[in-house]
């Protein structure tokens, strides 16, 4: 096989990153992103996540999510959602179900008209909710 030109590369790096934020179920952290591309691309630099994970936002195919003041990335295109966040493994998990019943254009008193919103939930990840209390 001929030595792979930079852009094949390039590539490869981008799909791999994005494929680990549309099989993860949420929302992932930088770190999390590149442990897990490693897997594939162990020569994977740190540098190239940050790089590649701009580009992919650029390109509107994930987004930074920010969640208890860290930045995590997405992939995009899922829809409304909710994001749940274990308080024992801190793991991100994404909940395709909304407990607010606000409709669009529901008005508060003094005039506030809402037409989005934002919450994420905290509690135990079925993984942990099936361990022995710690
Ligand atoms: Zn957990
Ligand atoms: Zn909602």
């Amino acid at each position: 096989m001929p030595s792979a030109r930079p852009s094949t590369r390039t590539t490869r790096q981008r799909d791999e990153i994005h494929r680990v934020l549309t099989t993860a179920p949420g929302p992932l952290t930088v770190t999390e992103i590149h442990a897990q591309a490693q897997r594939d691309l162990p020569a994977l630099g740190i540098a190239t996540v940050y790089r590649t994970l701009k580009l992919l936002t650029d390109q509107g195919l994930i987004h930074p999510v920010m969640l208890d003041g860290e930045t995590l990335y997405e992939a995009s295109g899922r829809g409304h959602h909710h994001h749940f966040s274990c308080r024992r493994c801190g793991r991100v998990f994404t909940l395709q179900t909304c407990p607010v019943s606000l409709p669009r254009g529901t008005v508060f008193a003094g005039g506030f008209v809402v037409d989005a919103h934002e919450l994420t939930l905290y509690g135990l990840c079925p993984d942990c909710a099936a361990l022995p209390p710690a």
